[in-house]
């Protein structure tokens, strides 16, 4: 068993003046915690998290790293808590111990494989320091180097295989290779036993003669570089067996037909050497077109280097060399721990920042936004600043948008779901509809036979599907109502004109005025007699010319509020549509006076407002409540007007002002000027005005008058 004084020894190496005091106090805090709880192997629990430390170590990380890898399972298997985790380790501590914990407590159904990249996503998600990525993967890594004492061959398959599909891949990313490579080799020999040993087997046979070659090729190679005065190591290894049947199965060749089982890596000292070396292996084999590959001019995302190419080798073999520096070979080995190692306290250069610019990018994530600096400082990433990663039911991961709620959900799995969610339980415990869903999530949703959509689920869904299913079902709503009422308006209309309305409906003549309307159905029109901006005797019109329509009261105008003095009828200046001493108001946004182009909206219980066509507070109103309006020929009204005024502050201008006004018989009804500095007045008055022409002319008036710069309506 590892012990504890081989790993700080380890930090020393790297970090001479490390402050070793975290890591000794959690190691006796784990030992006392984990004390005499065993594991499958028999020995006691405590050598896991040693083990897991050990590897944190190998990576050069900080020394909270390896004590949270000392403690990685405190949480999860003793009574300890995160809080005596923060009492005693700090802050940065609990929040690496809380993310672990989180992420072990999650279970997976990995059966399909579409799944795996969204768990990874989920992971990462949850991650918030990379720190738990890297102590994670240390304990999956002990892990499976013990996974052989399981006694469950199901489980032990299942384990190695949520390996492959979720860690491998993350240390891949992560550039730690050695990690990706050992987690791959150990989960194929659990996952494909059979396959492993037949790998194995093949390889070994003909040992003798391989290994006779490698020394042959090494020597040469060696003879070559340092013919040309170059500093050089070479060595050559088998591949993993696990990529020899990862290339069987891709390329479906037998064992016989990989060639490059073996590959061979060249470590120099500077990059120029390495391209020299290069040339002087392509004049002495002859390279393999498009097997080139250089890495050294154009890194891999995670920030690899080297150089690779297939050579034809000595008897005709197809041949893989790596060519790369020390640093290099460093860096593909630990991958982002190299980059990592004990920066602690010490801001990160530039280099290393643009090495960790990647993480960013790590998972296809083209949209991560945010400030790269700021996440460099302070150690955290956020990988996937817009995304939520969610359990269904049925344990699979989804993903939405970040600050969605069960209702996108519901909407996301199916529509009529959508429609008739009427609760929510995560974690099995109920929730309001507009909780916001947490990356781990798992969520369930109850819905009810008749439940309904409600209009507030628009003020918080943040989906797109489910926005514009919910809209859909409100117009939809909306339309039947209007159709009900469309009818009932008409039936009673129809019958005080002794016509069958129902009769009537599937007739040519219906379909005949519903196009003279404009309608594409019949339903259309009778759903605008609901809205009002049709009304029954205007079909009446259409449909009996003949019938000399009874004015009866309708719904429709009993619903409409009415003027409460009548004697003055012209006083509104407004002729709607088909309709009587409606109450009428005007916008107060644009103030149209006679001679405006104008329309209306029905606003219920407060008549009908009477906006200028283009005013944007109209743009903004439902169009199906818009209906037809017109000045009447002749109003005796006075309308309110503002006009803006820009002019020279002189004596005596208001007054040459309310003269013009006086003469033109325009009242002034509000005033509201300012004189600024530079001998300017600025601001509105309000005018009294009978139409468009009138205000014309005062304005034309009004701007002869010298001082005065502009003037306009408002
Ligand atoms: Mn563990």
């Amino acid at each position: 068993m590892i012990r504890i004084t081989d790993i700080i020894d380890n930090i020393y190496d790297y970090y001479p003046d490390a402050n070793v005091d975290i890591v000794d106090r959690a190691y006796i805090y784990s030992a006392k915690v984990h004390d005499g709880q065993l594991r499958l192997s028999g020995e006691p629990y405590l050598s896991h998290p040693l083990e897991v430390a050990s590897i944190l170590s190998d990576m050069r990380l900080d020394t909270t790293s390896i004590a949270c890898g000392l403690l990685h399972d405190v949480v999860e298997d003793t009574h300890s808590t995160i809080e005596d985790i923060e009492n005693l380790f700090g802050m940065d501590a609990a929040k690496i111990i809380e993310g672990v914990t989180k992420i072990s407590s999650l279970s997976f159904n990995t059966a399909e494989a579409r799944q795996a990249g969204n768990i990874r996503k989920m992971i990462l998600a949850m991650a918030d320091d990379i720190r738990v990525i890297l102590i994670k993967l240390a304990d999956r890594l002990h892990n499976s180097r013990t996974l052989h004492y399981h006694k469950k061959e199901e489980k032990k398959k299942r384990i190695a295989q949520e390996t492959l599909d979720i860690y491998s891949p993350i240390a891949a990313r992560l550039g730690i290779y050695w990690i990706k490579k050992e987690l791959e080799e150990i989960s194929f020999f659990h996952t494909n036993p059979e396959q492993y040993e037949k790998i194995k087997q093949l390889v070994s046979t003909n040992q003798a003669d391989r290994e006779q070659y490698v020394h042959e090729v090494k020597n040469s190679l060696h003879d070559i570089i340092n013919h040309a005065m170059l500093n050089c190591s070479v060595n050559g290894r088998y591949k993993q067996f696990y990529s020899i049947y990862q290339k069987m199965l891709s390329q479906n060749l037998e064992f016989e037909q990989v060639y490059d089982i073996i590959a061979f890596r060249i470590i120099l000292d500077t990059i120029p050497h390495c391209y020299e070396a290069l040339g002087l292996i392509h004049s002495k084999w002859k390279p393999i077109p498009y097997k080139f590959k250089d890495y050294i001019g154009f890194p891999k995302p995670n920030g690899y280097k080297s150089l690779h190419t297939t050579v034809v080798g000595p008897y005709g073999e197809r041949m893989e060399i790596q060519i790369r520096t020390r640093e290099m070979d460093q860096v593909a080995n630990s991958g982002i721990a190299a980059h990592w190692s004990y920066k602690e306290g010490k801001t990160l250069d530039n280099e290393t920042q643009n090495t960790f610019a990647w993480i960013q990018n790590l998972v296809d994530n083209e949209e991560s936004s945010g400030d790269p600096e700021e996440f460099l400082e302070n150690v955290r990433i956020d990988l996937f600043p817009k995304d939520v990663y969610i359990f269904t039911p049925t344990g699979e991961v989804k993903n939405l948008p970040k600050g969605a709620t069960p209702v996108d959900f519901a909407y996301m799995i199916h529509t009529e779901i959508g429609h008739q969610c009427s609760g929510a339980k995560i974690n099995g415990r109920l929730v309001p509809l507009q909780y916001q869903l947490q990356t781990g999530d798992r969520i369930e949703i109850t819905t009810l036979k008749g439940h309904h959509p409600s209009p507030d689920w628009l003020t918080y869904v943040k989906t797109g599907k489910a926005r514009s299913r919910i809209r859909q079902w409100i117009k939809k709503q909306e339309t039947d109502r209007s159709i009900s009422l469309g009818r009932e308006l008409c039936e009673k209309a129809f019958r005080k004109n002794k016509l069958n309305f129902n009769d009537l409906l599937h007739s040519k003549k219906m379909g005949q005025a519903a196009q003279d309307f404009n309608f594409k159905t019949v339903d259309d029109l009778i759903a605008h007699i609901g809205y009002g901006k049709i009304t029954p005797l205007q079909l009446i019109g259409k449909l009996a010319p003949d019938v000399k329509p009874k004015k009866e009261e309708t719904l429709f105008t009993k619903l409409m509020p009415r003027r409460k003095e009548k004697k003055d009828k012209d006083a509104d200046g407004i002729i709607v549509d088909g309709l009587d001493d409606i109450l009428i108001r005007y916008g107060q946004c644009c103030q149209p006076i006679p001679g405006d182009r104008i329309t209306g909206y029905i606003t219920h219980g407060a008549g009908i407002t009477i906006h200028r066509k283009g005013c944007v507070n109209a743009l903004k109103m439902n169009p199906e409540r818009q209906i037809h309006v017109q000045w009447k020929k002749s109003s005796a009204g006075s309308f309110g007007v503002k006009l803006y005024m820009q002019a020279y502050d002189k004596v005596g201008l208001l007054a040459e002002i309310s003269s013009v006004l006086s003469q033109m018989e325009a009242n002034v009804v509000d005033i509201n000027l300012e004189s600024e500095k530079d001998k300017m007045v600025n601001g509105f008055f309000t005018l009294a005005v009978k139409d468009i022409d009138h205000l014309d002319d005062v304005i034309t008036k009004l701007k002869k008058i010298d001082a005065i710069q502009t003037i306009k309506r408002a």
